[in-house]
């Protein structure tokens, strides 16, 4: 390709975005879709398989309720309509980690239809509509033995693990979202942000990306901005984690531009992410869309969930995010610009837990946002990685409010919590930086200032008290900054304005 890439501020004044996503999430449930096998985490390879989910002749499927009642439940915290009547289906295809050749999926007749989520961001509200929320079953695991990278090409033999295969899966998918213009990268990881919130709460899905719980497929297109036509659309897989979702839809309209500028055509693929160089190559070609031969599961009876049901499960839904978000900050009295600095530096759970442990939620918003994010940030770390307790960050507050510390010490007895020298109490303590106010300790330090400035002295005897503050310097400076400096200042005052 003899495409240059262009820069992304280049690209954004040329051309709109257009992203779409699909999300699966593997249920949370014990047993697997149609079978009674455990769904766990890493276990000996096919060791959780029977011939149900191993697709032996005869075997015949059971719909699992709980899944179902999952579903429903995510489709209704997504303001969805939820299907009296629907179907599975069968879709047909061979992949050698599929043991049925065909997987047991919904088409036509979604259990859950259009919702949509509000992400918040910078202040803007961008409404992501969801086309459809369906249930399906997962595919095993194929391992590819011998090469250097775990991928087929260079290998030498492959092996299939099925203790995945059946396990319950949820698809979400998006309707295409237009109009997000330079913000579509941060609108996209928003929305699984907030997607994931959502499924945490509901409590249906542990929602890990790193061990594939959560899957994220981006779909990314360009138009020219004064383009009615949406472009050829992309669809990027295997994005990881919530900042690579970002870099996907970043580094692909940065693709696509270049291709587009060099005058060749964008091509419809599917298009392989890869984590470390943060590009992505192409996959499979849908230039022809595959024919999945849908037709009705024949061996499972259509879903019908009563109305009664589907209201009482509404009422089980627990306070979802947003309405959290509204309530703290509600609470907190903070400004939608704070709240939003808040919630994207992941520091709401902290703060809230620090409030709870006594502090003033604007004590600890400071001490979160402020020295603890730059030390994160110094240090690679999330905030909740750092080795400091909410507990620990209240208590740091109450020392500074009953006058024991003060700012510049509270930052040292910090760094003595975050290097594992005990509570703030203890590091206080043990370094000796608690806040001198005994004015019998400060006299010494008060006389030696004056009389090593005895000009300044001379002015505030003159009436200029303002002056003093160069001798409470003087005796900040002195004491190591362990000094009370509003008692420093009125023995100073006494000293040389009253005779
Ligand atoms: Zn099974």
């Amino acid at each position: 390709m003899s495409a240059v890439l262009s820069a992304y501020d280049d690209v954004i004044t040329r051309y709109a975005p257009v992203i779409g996503l699909e999300t699966h999430v593997e249920l949370g449930t014990v047993s697997k879709m149609f079978c009674g096998c455990s769904t766990s985490f890493g276990g000996e390879p096919n060791t959780q398989v029977c011939p149900v989910c191993l697709g032996l002749p005869g075997a015949l499927p059971v719909a699992n309720a709980g899944a179902i009642e999952a579903t429903i439940r995510i489709g209704l915290a997504l303001n969805c309509s939820i299907a009296s009547w629907c179907r599975f289906a069968r879709k047909n295809y061979f992949y050698p980690d599929m043991p049925k050749n065909f997987q047991i999926s919904q088409y036509d007749e979604p259990l859950c239809t259009d919702g949509w989520v509000d992400v918040r961001l910078a202040g803007v509200v961008h409404r992501i509509e969801i086309e459809r929320v369906h249930l399906e079953e997962d595919t095993g695991k194929s391992l590819h033995v011998g090469g250097a990278t775990g991928r087929i090409h260079g290998a030498t033999h492959s092996l299939v693990d099925f203790n995945r295969a059946g396990i319950p899966l949820v698809e979400i998918v998006t309707k295409p979202v237009a109009g997000t213009g330079a913000q579509a990268p941060e609108v996209a990881r928003a929305y699984v942000t907030e997607l994931r919130d959502i499924l945490r709460t509901l409590g249906v899905s542990d929602v890990r990306m790193e061990q594939g719980s959560l899957r994220c497929d981006v779909n990314t297109s360009l138009s020219t901005v004064d383009s009615e036509v949406w472009g050829t659309r992309t669809e990027t897989k295997n994005v990881n984690s919530l900042r690579s979702v970002e870099r996907a839809v970043r580094s692909e309209m940065i693709r696509q531009a270049a291709v587009l500028d060099a005058g060749e055509r964008v091509i419809q693929e599917t298009r392989h992410f890869h984590e470390n160089s943060g590009e992505s190559t192409a996959g499979r070609s849908k230039e022809e869309a595959t024919d999945y031969r849908y037709f009705p599961e024949p061996d499972l009876v259509p879903l019908a969930p009563a109305a009664e049901w589907i209201e009482q499960l509404r009422g089980t839904l627990p306070e979802l995010p947003s309405t959290r978000r509204q309530r703290l900050q509600a609470s907190w009295n903070l400004s939608d610009p704070e709240m939003d600095a808040l919630a994207n530096a992941g520091a709401l759970d902290l703060i809230e837990a620090t409030v709870a442990a006594g502090a003033p939620a604007e004590d600890a918003r400071k001490w979160w946002l402020g020295d603890l994010s730059r030390r994160a940030n110094e240090a690679g770390l999330e905030l909740g990685e750092l080795p400091v307790t909410p507990a620990q960050v209240a208590q740091l507050a109450g020392l500074v409010t009953a006058g024991r510390v003060n700012d510049k010490l509270a930052r040292q007895a910090l760094s003595g919590v975050l290097a594992g020298e005990g509570s703030p109490e203890e590091v206080v303590a043990a370094r000796g930086l608690e806040v001198v106010s005994d004015t019998g300790a400060l006299g010494t330090a008060v006389d030696e200032a004056i009389a090593a400035a005895p000009d300044i002295a001379a002015k505030v005897r003159g009436g200029k008290t303002a002056a003093a503050g160069a001798l409470v310097g003087a005796v900040m400076t002195a004491t190591r900054g362990q000094a009370d400096a509003r008692v420093v200042r009125e023995l100073i005052l006494a000293r040389l304005t009253q005779n």
